[in-house]
């Protein structure tokens, strides 16, 4: 609930437990909602009784995750196909589930903040309509975001309440802060964060992972101990951090590799041994435009600062534009498989690494509707907007715009 530890540092867990050697014997004949739930049930032992545990992990995950083989021993696992289009909503859904577990009626109502500067607006907000006990407020710079990013927040209403903000993401991000430090606020209400800093968004990200391996070894017939090399496009970090955790629960990977575009600041920290966060670049990859990724603290702390230790389990590539964009045309026009700039990033990753002879899981984490005007025009075809409204079917907008200021946004709140 508290988002961010009272000194600002990152939670982790205090222990990573182990999984029994057994679960990997049987995890081929698993779903993905078995395996998460047995995850879950060793991370969080006591806190969540059996059966309220198991209905949120369920809840959660009431969605495909197909791994698709898109060229010989090359495998795509398809994240994006949940409610808001990408892989943030497996994250965003389990951490609404757990706050609603633990908010009462007499503590009132849980108000939960979230500045977005993307995809991460309308999982959350997905992740939360209709969930008893919450107010959600997006807020969001104006004129920023994609229409279909924008709608997958604007159209919801109930408790969801988007906030255009009369100024950058960076301000959205900065109120929001401010929120958290402001006493009056924090005195009158219970305030929490949903961004990717809250280890209650972070944590079920493993799941798919487990889920990953389950698939992987039921389509090469493999044998359970195996290892697999898995490629994560990178911007903040977290689904990097998670899968780094379920390989301290013992999960068979050889090697994670890094996959970045031009905003490679963890890329090159792994072939230097520096990191020198800098300013953010504008790619065709834009989730992962970060400069300064938030969970490079985490890994640090979970590799407790031993650099060789990290080398081992961890290899980074970063790549242009141009060679995204010839991928993306590569993998549609030879293999018949549509990708979108963050998948086709990971895809780059996985085939750079030779000592796997390019082989393994790549992870897709947006689905490619969701960028179409980039991919139309990369690959030079057109697409159908599955899943969006017909017109007049469109619901009314929920919506204030408001100064970038702390006050303005306090009147909102706290009314
Ligand atoms: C957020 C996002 C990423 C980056 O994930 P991190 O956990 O921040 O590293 C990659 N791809 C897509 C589509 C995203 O929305």
């Amino acid at each position: 609930m508290t988002g961010l530890a009272p000194d600002g540092g990152l939670y982790l867990p205090e222990r990573i437990p182990a999984i029994p050697r057994a679960f990997f014997q049987n995890i081929r004949q698993m779903s993905a909602p078995e395996i998460a739930y047995i995850v879950t049930s060793l991370l969080l032992g006591d806190d969540i009784e059996a059966a309220d545990l198991k209905k949120i992990v369920y809840d959660t995950l009431s969605f495909d995750i197909p791994l698709k083989e898109v060229e010989p021993g090359v495998f795509s696992l398809e994240l994006y196909h949940g409610p808001t289009l990408a892989f943030k909503d497996v994250g965003a859904r389990f951490l609404a589930r757990v706050i609603s577990h633990y908010s009462t009626p007499e503590k009132g109502d849980v108000n939960v903040l979230v500045a977005t500067s993307g995809d991460s607006g309308g999982a959350v907000a997905n992740g939360f309509h209709g969930v008893e006990g919450t107010r959600v407020f997006v807020l969001h710079p104006k004129d920023r975001l994609s229409p279909m990013q924008k709608r997958q927040f604007t159209e919801l209403g109930d408790n969801i309440m988007p906030i255009e903000v009369n100024g950058n993401f960076d301000d959205c991000q900065r109120m929001v802060k401010e929120a958290f430090l402001d006493k009056e606020l924090r005195d009158r209400m219970c305030l929490t964060s949903a961004n990717s800093i809250n280890i209650c968004r972070l944590l079920p990200q493993m799941f798919y992972y487990f889920y990953a391996y389950s698939l992987y070894l039921r389509s090469t017939g493999k044998k359970a101990d195996e290892g697999v090399t898995i490629s994560v496009p990178c911007g903040n970090l977290g689904n990097l951090t998670a899968g780094i955790l379920a390989k301290r629960m013992r999960l068979p990977v050889n090697k994670f590799i890094v996959a970045n575009n031009l905003n490679d600041s963890f890329a090159r920290y792994l072939s230097s041994g520096h990191f020198m966060p800098k300013k953010s670049m504008k790619t065709i990859a834009c989730a992962m435009d970060v400069g300064n990724p938030s969970n490079f603290e985490r890994i640090l702390d979970i590799y407790s600062n031993d650099f060789d230790a990290l080398k081992r389990d961890l290899e980074g590539f970063s790549f242009s534009d141009n060679e995204i964009a010839e991928a993306m045309y590569k993998l549609y026009h030879t293999d018949g498989y549509l990708t979108e700039p963050h998948a086709a990033t990971a895809y780059l990753g996985l085939k750079a690494y030779k000592a796997s002879g390019g082989k393994g899981i790549f992870l897709s984490t947006a689905h490619p509707l969701k960028f179409t005007e980039t991919v139309e025009k990369i690959v030079g075809i057109k697409m159908k907007e599955a899943g969006t409204k017909k017109a007049g079917e469109t619901l009314p907008h929920h919506e204030v715009s408001i100064a970038p200021s702390l006050s303005a946004l306090k009147r909102i709140i706290m009314t």
